[in-house]
C-alpha cells in the first residue's frame, strides 16, 4: 500500500520520490508507505486551497453559502457513519488502538461533521449602537486557509474538531497529519472529494513533521495554524507563527489531576478514575494521569484502584482488550524510560496490569501501571508521561488539593469527585484548567464542550460553537447615512 498526497481532489505524488514506513504498532511490522512531503508539496497544496477560496471569497468553495458547505458537511457525516467499521480497521492498524476505541472515535468524527456542519449557517455577526446617523454591523469571515497539524493519538478525533469547525466557518483547509497516523484522513479526504467537496477545500500532505509540519506553519499563505502536539513542537509551531504574525490554537497535552474527596461515591468513581488513565493507553492529551485522595480514604482507594489495575491487560486490536499498543517505539521508550526512573527513585508501585500472551513479542505494549505516594515535584507527578500510568498521592484537605491540582506547568482537564454541592462549587471555580468535571471526567469527550487548555497546556479554543469563533475574523462596518 503506497500512499501519495490528496491535493485537488485527486492522489499526487510528491516533489521527493522518498516515502515513509508505516508501521503495524501491534506487530512492529511495515505495512506500506507514506510519500515524504515536501515545502514544495506543502506550497502546492496551499495555492489549490487559495484558488478555492478565492481572493475575495468567490473561489468555488469561498463562494458556497453557509447553508451549502452545512450540508456537504452533514453528507460527509453519513458518509463517516456508514463506513464506521471500515475507518474504526484503518485507524487500529495504524495507530494499535483497540477497535472499541476506533470506532467511538469514527462515530465522534462523524458527529463532529454533523455538528459543525448543523452550526455552519448559524454562525453570524450582531448590530451595535453606535452614534446617530451611522448603522454599525460586525460580520464573521474565515480566515481563508488554515492550516492543521494533527498528532497520531486522535487522527479521526482532532481532524473532526478542528477541519470540521474551520471548513464550517468557510475556511479551505491543508492538513499535515502525524507520520505515525495519516491513513483515516487521507480516507476522509478521498471521500470528502466523492461526496461533492469542491477541489481544494480540503488537502492532506503527508510526511514528517520537521518537513512538512514545519513548512506548512511558516507558509505565508496560511492564514490560521491549529496545533495538537507536544509543548515543545508547540512553542515551536507558536514561533514559526509570531514570524508572519499568524493567529494559532494550540492543544498541548496536560498532567490533569482526579481529585477525591473523603465523601465522594467510590463505587461511581473508580472505574471513571481507571478509563480516564488507560483510555487509548494513556495517550490522551486530557488523560487524568493524577489522582489526588483525601488521607481518611487513601488506603481504601488504592486497595480498589489495584484490583482494577491488575486486571487490565495490553494486546493486539482485534482481542477488543482495555488497551492496544502504544503507538511507535519511541514512545515507548518514552513512557518505559519514566516508569523506570520512578522505579529507580523508589516510587512504590502498588499494582501492574499484564501483555496478552497473544500480544507479538515485536508490538510496542506496555502494561498499565499504579504508583502511590508519589513526590509532588517527581517527573512522575510534574511530566506528561502519555501512557498508561497512574500516580496517587494524599492530601489532607481542601485547600491542599488545590495547591496540589494546580502545581504543575498544565492546566487542561480536571476531575472531582464529592458529594459537598457547595464544594463542587468552590473547587471547580479554584481549579486553573480549560474543563472540569464534577462527579465524572470526560477525556476526550464531548463534540458540544468548548475544550482547551492555559499555561502550558496551550490556548484557544476547540470543540463547541467556541471552536467556530477561532476559525473566523470579526470584521466590523460602520455605515454613516445622515
Ligand atoms: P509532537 O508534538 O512532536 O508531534 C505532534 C504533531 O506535530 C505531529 O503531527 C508531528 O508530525 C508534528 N510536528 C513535529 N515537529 C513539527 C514541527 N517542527 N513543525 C510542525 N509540526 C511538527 O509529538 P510527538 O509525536 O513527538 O510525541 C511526543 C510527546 O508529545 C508525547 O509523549 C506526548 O506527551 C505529547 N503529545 C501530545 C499530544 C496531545 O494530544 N496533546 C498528541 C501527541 C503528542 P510527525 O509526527 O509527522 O513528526
Amino acid at each position: 500500500m503506497q500512499k501519495q498526497h490528496f491535493i485537488d481532489n485527486a492522489w499526487q505524488g510528491g516533489s521527493s520520490p522518498e516515502m515513509i514506513a508505516v508501521v503495524d504498532p501491534s506487530t512492529g511490522t511495515t505495512f506500506g508507505s507514506l510519500a515524504r512531503g515536501t515545502a514544495a508539496d506543502i506550497a502546492r497544496a496551499v495555492a489549490s486551497s487559495r484558488a478555492a477560496v478565492g481572493d475575495t471569497f468567490d473561489g468555488p468553495w469561498g463562494r458556497l453559502s453557509a447553508a451549502q458547505r452545512g450540508r456537504l458537511m452533514m453528507r460527509l457525516a453519513a458518509a463517516v457513519t456508514e463506513r464506521n467499521e471500515e475507518f474504526a480497521q484503518i485507524e487500529a492498524r495504524d495507530t494499535g488502538k483497540s477497535m472499541k476505541t476506533a470506532r467511538v472515535d469514527a462515530t465522534a468524527l462523524a458527529r463532529y461533521f454533523e455538528y459543525y456542519g448543523g452550526a455552519a449557517d448559524k454562525l453570524h455577526g450582531d448590530t451595535l449602537p453606535y452614534e446617530h446617523g451611522y448603522t454599525v454591523l460586525t460580520i464573521r469571515e474565515p480566515h481563508g486557509v488554515t492550516g492543521h497539524i494533527v498528532p497520531w493519538n486522535y487522527p479521526m478525533q482532532i481532524f473532526g474538531r478542528t477541519v470540521g469547525a474551520s471548513l464550517a466557518a468557510g475556511n479551505a483547509c491543508v492538513v499535515k497529519p502525524a507520520e505515525d497516523a495519516s491513513l483515516s484522513i487521507l480516507r476522509l479526504a478521498e471521500l470528502a472529494a466523492e461526496i461533492g467537496f469542491p477541489a481544494g477545500a480540503l488537502n492532506v500532505v503527508t510526511g514528517y513533521g520537521h518537513e512538512a509540519g514545519a513548512a506548512l506553519t511558516a507558509h505565508p499563505g496560511i492564514d490560521h495554524i491549529s496545533f495538537t502536539g507536544s509543548t515543545v513542537t508547540g512553542r515551536l509551531v507558536a514561533e514559526a507563527a509570531a514570524k508572519r504574525h499568524c493567529p494559532v490554537t494550540l492543544e498541548l497535552g496536560g498532567k490533569s489531576p482526579q481529585l477525591v474527596f473523603d465523601d465522594a461515591d467510590l463505587d461511581q468513581a473508580l472505574p471513571v478514575i481507571v478509563n480516564a488513565i488507560i483510555q487509548n493507553a494513556g495517550q490522551t492529551c486530557s488523560a487524568g494521569s493524577r489522582v489526588l485522595v483525601q488521607r481518611g480514604i487513601y488506603e481504601t482507594v488504592l486497595e480498589r484502584l489495584a484490583e482494577r489495575f491488575r486486571a487490565l491487560r495490553a494486546g493486539p486490536p482485534v482481542l477488543e482488550l482495555e488497551m492496544g499498543p502504544l503507538v511507535n517505539e519511541k514512545q515507548y521508550g518514552l513512557v518505559k524510560g519514566f516508569i523506570d526512573a520512578a522505579e529507580a527513585e523508589r516510587i512504590p508501585v502498588v499494582a501492574r496490569g499484564s501483555v496478552h500472551p497473544e500480544a507479538a513479542s515485536a508490538g510496542y505494549y506496555q502494561a498499565a501501571v499504579l504508583f502511590r505516594d508519589v513526590p509532588h515535584t517527581s517527573a512522575l507527578a510534574q511530566k506528561e508521561i502519555f501512557g498508561p500510568v497512574l500516580a496517587a498521592m494524599p492530601f489532607e484537605d481542601e485547600a491542599e488539593a488545590i495547591r496540589l491540582a494546580n502545581g504543575t506547568d498544565y492546566g487542561l482537564v480536571a476531575g472531582v469527585w464529592t458529594r459537598d454541592g457547595a464544594r463542587q462549587f468552590r473547587v471547580a471555580r479554584a481549579l486553573r484548567c480549560g474543563q472540569v468535571f464534577i462527579n465524572n471526567y470526560g477525556a476526550g469527550g464531548g463534540v458540544e464542550l468548548p475544550f482547551g487548555g492555559v499555561k502550558s497546556s496551550g490556548h484557544g479554543r476547540e470543540k463547541g460553537f467556541e471552536a467556530l469563533l477561532g476559525f473566523t475574523v470579526l470584521k466590523t462596518i460602520a455605515i454613516k447615512h445622515g
